[in-house]
């Protein structure tokens, strides 16, 4: 059977997809990468550890992507939901075991988003040794704002990270305080998956992440960048 004759038992969803930034186009979604403490301050207030040699790793799913001005609902199973501010790398290519020029040539755009986290159940899972995926890859837990090409935006290397909730400023952070920088992180992901267009990938997050709450707006920013807001309903 060829590409064009295969029928499915049911009509595959339209993939996950973010506006661009002065395109018609979206950008269509493959895999969503996150990095974790990747900011000193950060990883001491969560009491764990930086190491350069073992980044850690995980991953959401791409339809757990909430795009701006969405309502994001109150997940269940917690009663800590925490944000985490962080800006978020678009691929347009790929490879593996990149150099460094070549991850930054993968380089599409960038954005705003929120790593939203059950911030008891993550605790839970470190405690027991148990994999991370409930708390921290369900159902819209990664809102994004729109991608800026870099062709307009350059490729940042400093500028502040910021997240109002309801108008106070909970987190704020110049993203060159990041341990592990951008084309540095990509270099390494790309030995672990062998990256493609459409993936994405988040930065970490600095320090400061609270719990929400349902009504909260949040507005995520970062200088050159789309802004993202919602509200958790
Ligand atoms: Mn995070």
């Amino acid at each position: 059977m060829t590409a064009s004759t295969l029928s499915y038992l049911f009509t595959p969803p339209a993939p996950a997809s973010i506006a661009i930034v002065g395109h018609e186009t979206r950008f269509p979604v493959r895999r969503v990468f996150c990095i974790g403490r990747n900011y000193e301050e950060h990883a001491r207030e969560m009491k764990a550890t930086v190491s350069l040699d073992a980044p850690v790793f995980f991953t959401k799913p791409a339809d757990a992507l909430v795009t701006d001005g969405a309502d994001v609902p109150y997940p269940s199973i917690t009663t800590d939901l925490h944000h985490e501010v962080e800006l978020v790398v678009a691929l347009h290519a790929g490879g593996r075991d990149l150099d460094a020029a070549a991850a930054r040539a993968a380089i599409y755009g960038y954005a705003v988003g929120l790593d939203l986290t059950r911030r008891d159940l993550q605790a839970q899972a470190k405690a027991r040794g148990t994999p991370w995926d409930t708390a921290k890859g369900f159902d819209a837990s990664a809102p994004i704002g729109a991608i800026t090409p870099a062709t307009q935006c350059g490729h940042p290397d400093h500028g502040e990270l910021r997240l109002d909730i309801n108008g106070e400023t909970r987190q704020r952070a110049d993203i060159a305080t990041m341990v592990m920088k951008v084309t540095d992180i990509l270099v390494s992901l790309s030995t672990y998956f062998e990256l493609r267009a459409g993936d994405l990938l988040y930065t970490g997050t600095p320090a400061g992440v609270a719990a929400l709450q349902r009504g909260d707006v949040f507005v995520a920013t970062f200088p050159g960048l789309a802004d993202l807001r919602g509200r958790i309903v």
